[in-house]
């Protein structure tokens, strides 16, 4: 496979004035990156561009309201040939989508260039508008597709999580009869608690049923692999493919980010270079190995202050339980860089950041050993495989859905 993303062993740059000019401008005003030289400024990316592109989407990790943070909940997408291939639909990904360009050109109506779908997991900041795809998007362009859109997601749990810390003081689960439902189980109760809007809509305004528009799969897991969830929700595998088309091989594995099962990392595979999403992990062999010799990993990472900040001692078992998975089943800003050079990935970008409005000194030990190029994303960021890095203009006149 071709390579042509240049490696850049040159220092370890961290491209924190892009983060400190996203920070200051507010939304609908232009961002563009700094650090290029004018003369060699890319021009402004589309789906015309063949690509392939990165397109950051959103870039917060967990509740997107931190104390006021402009970005959109995490959602990522990389754009081939004039498709678009989707990971997660944290909050507001539908319209980062639109203001990203990613919709089609007039007479295009949004989504038809959204060829395949792809969820991480079923923590809510991963999926929250998820209910936007089915809801608006037979109205977006997906009644105009010819082939139906495809979407892979987590199948069941299988069963609950332990408790943390035993069963005292827990509250009652919701929906025991299917508690940890996966991802055709969780989109057709949407298609049940929604029903009035799509019927009416299937009735009144002659809208498809989105079952023939959105085709859900829940990803089979390799026959020969026994996982255990509750003591090991991510044995060490190999790579296997989840979807091939003319644009991308798909690939996944399994990752740790306990006690979610399944949690995927997955891997995009182009004639021009390869993308790895990390999904939500600490930091494991499985995700080292899928990103194995990649031009970019796109990370997750959290600042571990911000968890001792945000839970100081002494904490009471709710506290020490939401701090302990914020530690133990994320990844750090200083072990990120590690995980990075491990897989001898080229470059290194930092989403899902939590929280998404730290100040941007504090995501500087993430090229800590790391000696490739570290990106702090930002949203309706697009990076070409190939080059640089270049924010599209946001628009906000045509930016509402
Ligand atoms: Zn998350
Ligand atoms: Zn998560």
């Amino acid at each position: 496979m071709p390579i042509v993303l240049t490696r850049v062993l040159a220092g370890r740059a961290l491209y924190l004035r892009q983060l400190c000019a996203a920070a200051t401008v507010a939304l609908g005003v232009l961002a563009s990156a700094s650090h290029a030289d004018p003369a060699s400024q890319p021009k402004t990316p589309s789906l015309a561009d063949p690509g392939p592109n990165l397109v950051l989407l959103g870039t917060a990790g967990g509740r997107t309201s931190w104390r006021g943070s402009q970005s959109a909940g995490i959602s990522s997408a990389l754009a081939v040939n004039g498709q678009v291939y989707l990971v997660d639909f944290g909050a507001g990904w539908l319209r980062r989508y639109f203001q990203a360009g990613l919709g089609a050109p007039p007479p295009g109506r949004g989504l038809e260039s959204l060829r395949a779908a792809f969820i991480t997991h079923m923590h809510a900041d991963h999926i929250v508008d998820y209910p936007s795809l089915v809801l608006f998007g037979a109205s977006d362009g997906l009644a105009e597709r010819r082939q139906e859109l495809k979407v892979f997601g987590p199948g069941p749990r299988g069963k609950l999580p332990p408790a943390s810390g035993g069963k005292e003081g827990v509250s009652e689960i919701v929906a025991p009869e299917q508690p940890m439902p996966g991802s055709v189980a969780m989109t057709e109760a949407l298609y049940r608690a929604f029903a009035a809007d799509i019927n009416d809509n299937i009735l009144d305004s002659r809208k498809p049923n989105p079952h023939s528009r959105v085709d859900v799969m829940d990803i089979a897991l390799p026959a020969s692999l026994r996982v255990d969830p509750d003591r090991d929700p991510a044995p060490v595998m190999e790579p296997f493919e989840v979807y091939r088309d003319e644009n991308v091989k798909v690939t996944a594995t399994l990752v740790n980010h306990a006690p979610v099962f399944p949690a995927f990392a997955y891997r995009f595979d182009t004639a021009h270079g390869s993308v790895v999403f990390s999904g939500d992990t600490s930091p494991h062999a499985n995700l080292i190995g899928l990103a194995r010799g990649a031009d970019i990993l796109v990370h997750e990472v959290i600042d571990t202050a911000w968890v001792d900040a945000l839970y100081p001692k002494p904490r009471n078992p709710a506290q020490e339980a939401k701090a302990h998975h914020l530690v133990h089943s994320h990844t750090a800003a200083t072990e990120v860089g590690a995980v990075a050079e491990a897989a001898g990935v080229r470059t290194l970008v930092l989403s899902h950041l939590a929280p998404a409005d730290n100040d941007p000194s504090r995501w500087e030990s993430a090229s800590k050993d790391f000696s490739g190029r570290v990106i702090v994303g930002r949203d309706l960021q697009w990076i070409p495989l190939a080059t640089a890095v270049h924010t599209r203009e946001q628009r906000s006149s045509s930016a509402a859905p």
